[in-house]
């Protein structure tokens, strides 16, 4: 497995790889949720294709410097992954080699990301599509893989894909969970033993919401039982229509009730698809 430091070394690498290259972007602190995303991206490439695994802290994406600061670093575990897992290289720039330091194109969503994270993490999604097209040209990827637990950027990506009309083929990875129910993410680590035992009220929330007949008893329903914890503080909680991601009063196409809930600066997203009334 090659490891790539710059962009000059990503280049040199690529130069003799073979087809097809199948990407999966990641913030590095990789757990099992990454690792299912490697081997899909293995599967997807075939034995002689590549799988290739970006790790970059995107410092553009991060409305909030603390938490770019103490996002967790955990390089050579995570090298460890991607060997483990198949990958073939593992691209790690640095932040002065991806951005010019008077850099001044950006990528811009200007629908899907309007609620959501997009709302309480402002610039957030242009630093996620503007990073994502700079991997995809460097990578000249076929294929890239990415996960649902971040469904709204998933989302965001395939439109990217759809109006800039890039030859990337997305390919969905459904979420993977504790046993407790909570979403995997490389902020778990981040919770007190406390905070993360609490922190199973996320999806026990949302699972049993999605259950009531209606969006204000869905929506009553999940803040009562994630507002019984003194542990917590809801950033956004909200029904989307699982197309558009925009706010739906009544539910009469597939909607999605999602949320974001802070413990202490820790800041956790998650999900839930509502079935069609
Ligand atoms: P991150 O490193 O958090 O930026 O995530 C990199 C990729 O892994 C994204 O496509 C995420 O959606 C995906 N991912 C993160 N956590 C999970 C999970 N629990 N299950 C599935 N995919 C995940």
């Amino acid at each position: 497995m090659w490891i790539a430091r710059s962009k000059a070394e990503l280049e040199q690498q690529l130069a003799t790889s073979p087809r097809p290259v199948v990407l999966v972007p990641t913030m590095g602190a990789l757990h099992p949720g990454h690792a299912a995303l490697i081997d899909l991206a293995r599967k997807h490439a075939g034995p002689d294709g590549a799988v290739l695994v970006s790790i970059f802290v995107n410092p553009i994406q991060f409305d909030k410097p603390a938490d770019l600061e103490k996002y967790p670093r955990t390089e050579d575990a995570d090298l460890i992954i991607c060997r483990n897992h198949g990958a073939d290289g593992v691209f790690i720039p640095d932040a002065e080699d991806m951005y010019f330091d008077n850099r001044s194109i950006t990528v811009t969503e200007t629908h899907l990301s309007k609620h959501l994270c997009g709302a309480t993490r402002p610039g957030h999604f242009d630093g996620v599509c503007t990073v994502v097209l700079k991997l995809f040209n460097l990578t000249h990827c076929d294929a890239a893989v990415f996960g649902e637990k971040d469904f709204q950027q998933l989302a965001i990506i395939r439109r990217m894909v759809r109006d800039l009309d890039l030859r990337v083929q997305i390919i969905p990875h459904p979420t993977l969970r504790e046993a407790d129910g909570l979403a995997m993410s490389s902020r778990n680590r981040r919770l007190t033993p406390e905070q993360r035992a609490d922190a199973s009220r996320i999806r026990e929330a949302l699972t049993l919401a999605a259950q009531k007949p209606s969006p204000s008893e869905i929506l009553v329903t999940a803040r009562e039982i994630i507002e019984a914890s003194k542990l917590t503080k809801i950033d956004y909680l909200a029904i989307v229509d699982e197309e558009n991601l925009q706010p739906t009063e009544q539910i009469t196409r597939p909607s999605i009730l999602a949320c974001a809930v802070f413990y202490g600066e820790v800041r956790l997203i998650d999900h839930i698809r509502i079935p069609k009334a």
